[in-house]
């Protein structure tokens, strides 16, 4: 008789166990229902008037016999459960994030493609002094068959006494050399009110290390149409650092190339410590191309050309590195900029061993 009435009340408890499986996934649709309307307006998932009321209505419905502390216990783990399950279904992906488009963003340039497979140099003086010393540079960078010409006009310095750039003077200089050698050109902006300005002269828009999470910069270059590099900055996560081009690709320009240029370490001996596995991170997380900077992650000559073919060999798109005609009186960056010379040297060492296919090169 005992035997027949355990097994009936077993059966029984399997049934309320099925009843409760239903209940609780039932809670969690109701649950992600609600998180989905909470994330569409902005509002926080958790709210604890909220969590508070539900657990007074156990209180007061409670009528054992469980205590109405056991209960509470038991009801925080499914509202536990409830706010981990709106999370999971609810985490914005990101626009730049590779799960979100998984073909690579391909930037065209004045008929130079950018993040097809083929990488490619952006080359050029840490900053524009002169048309003189801007067309020298511009010279040899095309003749290698080189597109994409760098030059700062707005300096971000350590030091306010150090030279601040050429301003607006600077970007003339680069459209006027960009006209004569056909190339297109790239210069740091570091103020919003001036990207629209830079937009007639440059081709792509730099937004430098220090400005990385200069969030009203990165907006206002999301309403442009025009390329925009953002290099990582000097202390930031790739997390942070996607983040960032998420904050450009949100206004709707998407025409975004990732820098990697060395990030801030105990380390001495380089200038910065060049991230070298950022670059697969970076290409396996998002759709963007990605570059490695090779003159200010190191800031020593003798490292560009294993660093450049380091970034090659794991993957980026392009590199970046300084030339001037003449390093030891340059204006900035004296040290670690390579003179024409040692610039062709580099674009031959990186042809004949492979990393810069030949069909780039004239
Ligand atoms: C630059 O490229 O001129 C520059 C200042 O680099 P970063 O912002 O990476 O320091
Ligand atoms: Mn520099």
């Amino acid at each position: 008789m005992n035997h027949i009435e355990l097994s009936t009340l077993r059966t029984e408890l399997d049934e309320v166990n099925k009843e409760l499986l239903a209940l609780i996934n039932k809670r969690g649709e109701l649950v992600q229902r609600i998180g989905k309307i909470k994330s569409d307006q902005g509002m926080k998932k958790y709210d604890p008037v909220r969590e508070r009321h539900m657990l007074d209505l156990v209180s007061s419905e409670n009528e054992g016999p469980f205590e109405t502390s056991t209960l509470h216990h038991l009801f925080k783990e499914i509202f536990k459960a409830g706010l981990e399950l709106q999370e999971v279904n609810h985490k914005k992906e990101l626009l730049v994030s590779r799960k979100q488009r998984p073909e690579d963003t391909v930037i065209s340039i004045k008929g130079q493609e950018i993040g097809n497979g083929n990488p490619i140099l952006i080359a050029g003086p840490c900053a524009v002094e002169s048309y003189e010393q801007t067309a020298l540079v511009a010279d040899a960078v095309t003749k290698n068959g080189i597109k994409l010409l760098r030059g700062g006009a707005f300096k971000p310095r350590t030091s306010p006494y150090d030279f601040q750039g050429l301003g607006l003077e600077g970007l003339q200089i680069l459209k006027r050399v960009a006209d004569e050698y056909n190339c297109a050109v790239i210069s740091e902006i570091v103020h919003p009110q001036d990207l629209e300005m830079a937009c007639e002269y440059l081709d792509i828009i730099q937004i430098g290390a220090r400005n990385m999470q200069n969030y009203e910069l990165l907006k206002a270059a999301g309403r442009l149409n025009k390329p925009v590099l953002l290099k990582r900055g000097l202390a930031a996560t790739l997390d942070e650092f996607i983040n960032s081009a998420e904050y450009i690709m949100s206004q709707g320009n998407g025409q975004i190339i990732l820098c990697e240029r060395g990030i801030r370490t105990y380390e001495r001996a380089t200038r910065n410590t060049l991230d070298i596995t950022a670059v697969p991170i970076l290409k396996q997380e998002t759709h963007l191309p990605v570059f490695v900077d090779v003159t200010h992650s190191t800031g020593r000559k003798d490292l560009l050309l294993p660093a450049a073919k380091a970034a090659f060999a794991i993957g980026a798109d392009g590199v970046m590195a300084e030339v001037h005609p003449d390093p030891a009186v340059a204006l900035s960056d004296a040290a670690q900029q390579m003179n024409i010379e040692e610039f062709q040297e580099f674009v031959e060492e990186l042809v004949s061993s492979r990393f810069l296919k030949l069909n780039q090169m004239v």
